[in-house]
């Protein structure tokens, strides 16, 4: 229309304008822009012409192609990278099915400013564009679709940094190695340290042969690790690994560019790990082969001149949980159903101006929700929004998806008397325990539907109620109450522990799986309603209860 309209009143620099977003509209509908992109070159010749004055010709090639990839949907037929997200030091990509381990390809790029360790992995993740990743320590961590079948993750640092990774089961492991929060073991040494150190405790391992001539100086084992040291640089580009499975044993296979003198004689041994070979493949590759019947998990890092190769989980090595570069070792996708509190005409408690208990449950069941989600959980909300639903409705769907635990939000409150005096954080587990507090808790949570459910009816649920289940809920309410006062006391002064206890929620009391209640605090309270209103406050919130629930899952898998 504007393009008509600049036409009519012949301003050709609209003309030009308009016709420029035409061709860039054409070029994504794929439709033919030739004739007008001939109408632009011939308009702009005419215009420097009269006015004397150069307009660029635009580059129309280029824009159109960014135009392109940023605004078409990424509608991959092929999506397999469920979540992606970041955990201590590590950049977790979690996949849909088992994948193997040459997925990743990894090599590094040294363009001033900044190292760049790239990481390409095969699959597409369908919500690649909204994905943010930060590590602490890390200058920048870029995600995106490089190819529609290849995810790459750069990891830029000015001090170039060591990363390694690891694939186990459905999941790719990223780990900034210099980051490590535990000690440093062994795989830590610097360079500069390092042949020192190792010459001089020539009593710790056997097979101690230096080829001072070629590119390889000396290759052996230590603890759970083998050790390659290099006489120059060595970059990763120059070592190949692949893994893979033939007659019945797991092989992980390393080849790495360069000469051994000793590689004949050399025999590599660790304990626990069947057996380890080591060989010269050709005149330019030593290779390095792993093989157990066990799938053990194999990382490498590489510094400078050294290569170290890490068996994970052998029974037998003195460094096992330290070195785990999973969320948690056992880390397994649970079915989680987050229930935000009351709704729409059910507002729950008020606070302080008009600070309804309802907004805060949904604001934190919605962070909880996407947070557990990233974390590659499978993740369900009875409401998305400003919604009644009855109480004994709300743990239908947990029990109709199956799910792991049930975990139902709320907020407190206490008449305008007390509201000075009382607040702070609580979590309740299912119980057939009245105490007086609980009892009054109960009494508020339970409100909307109590009055529906018969005495008898009551009796059978509480007599349903299982030791097993009980103490689970109990042990969930634990984590989630210490992973939400760990999380919002970094940021926020004067958060008060009020504790778990257990009560009769009828909430509960329908859910089949381990449930708690968690009172975000209390919403009569005048500095806590606001705190309980602040997004900042609510992430974190919703963070610590993550947090805890995978706390609760490593532990009770
Ligand atoms: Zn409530």
């Amino acid at each position: 229309m504007n393009y008509l309209k600049a036409v009519l009143k012949k301003d050709h620099e609209t003309k030009i304008k308009e016709l420029k977003k035409l061709i860039i509209l054409g070029e994504q509908l794929n439709k033919n822009t030739t004739p007008d992109k001939k109408k632009l070159e011939i308009l702009i010749e005419r215009e420097n012409k009269t006015l004397g004055k150069k307009i660029a010709p635009i580059k129309i090639e280029k824009s159109v192609l960014v135009k392109n990839t940023t605004n078409k949907k990424t509608n991959y037929k092929f999506n397999p990278i469920q979540s992606i997200y970041t955990f201590e030091n590590t950049i977790v990509i979690n996949y849909t099915h088992n994948i193997s381990k040459d997925i990743v390809r990894f090599f590094e790029l040294k363009q001033k400013p900044q190292h760049k360790d790239v990481y390409d992995l095969k699959g597409a993740y369908s919500h690649v564009r909204g994905t943010k990743l930060k590590i602490k320590g890390v200058e920048k961590i870029v995600v995106g679709q490089f190819k529609s079948d290849t995810l790459r993750v750069v990891i830029a640092n000015k001090k170039n940094l060591k990363t390694s990774y690891s694939v186990n089961n459905k999941q790719v492991v990223i780990s900034i190695d210099d980051l490590k929060k535990t000690k440093q073991t062994p795989v830590k040494i610097t360079k500069a340290k390092n042949n020192a150190v190792f010459v001089k405790k020539t009593d710790d391992f056997k097979n101690i042969y230096i080829d001072r001539k070629n590119s390889i100086r000396t290759v052996f084992t230590k603890n759970n690790t083998i050790v390659v040291q290099f006489n120059k640089n060595f970059y990763k580009r120059d070592l190949k690994y692949t893994a893979y499975k033939s007659n019945n044993r797991y092989q992980d296979i390393f080849d790495i560019k360069g000469k051994f003198e000793y590689a004949k004689p050399i025999k590599l041994k660790i304990d626990g790990l069947e057996k380890i070979s080591i060989g010269q493949k050709n005149n330019s590759t030593l290779r390095i082969r792993v093989s157990d019947k066990k799938d053990y998990r194999v990382i490498y890092t590489l510094k400078n001149r050294e290569l170290i190769i890490k068996i994970l989980n052998l029974k037998t090595t003195n460094q096992t949980s330290s070195t785990s570069a999973l969320p948690y070792a056992n880390f397994s996708s649970k079915t989680i159903v987050i229930d935000a509190g009351h709704g729409a005409k059910d507002v729950g408690a008020v606070g302080p101006n008009k600070r309804y208990e309802k907004v805060v449950t949904l604001k934190v069941a919605k962070y909880l929700y996407s947070i557990l989600k990233q974390r590659g959980h499978k993740v369900f909300l009875t409401r998305h929004k400003d919604r009644f639903i009855k109480v004994n409705n709300r743990t239908i769907l947990a029990n109709k998806k199956n799910a792991d635990i049930f975990i139902s939000v709320h907020a407190n409150s206490v008449p305008k008397s007390k509201a000075h005096r009382i607040q702070g954080i609580e979590t309740f587990f299912l119980s057939p325990a009245r105490s007086e507090r609980a009892k009054r808790v109960a009494a508020k949570e339970n409100r909307t539907d109590i009055r529906k459910m018969s005495n008898s009816t009551k009796k059978v649920f509480l007599e349903s109620l299982n030791r097993p289940r009980i103490t689970a809920s109990h042990k969930l309410a634990i984590d989630t109450q210490a992973g939400m006062l760990q999380s919002v006391k970094k940021s926020f002064k004067g958060v008060k522990d009020s504790g778990v206890r257990e009560g009769p929620f009828w909430v509960l009391v329908g859910a089949q799986m381990p449930s708690i209640l968690i009172e975000l605090g209390y919403i009569s309270h005048p500095i806590e309603s606001k705190r309980l209103y602040n997004t900042k406050y609510q992430k974190l919130l919703a963070n610590g209860i993550a947090n805890g629930v995978d706390s609760y899952f490593s532990k009770n898998p």
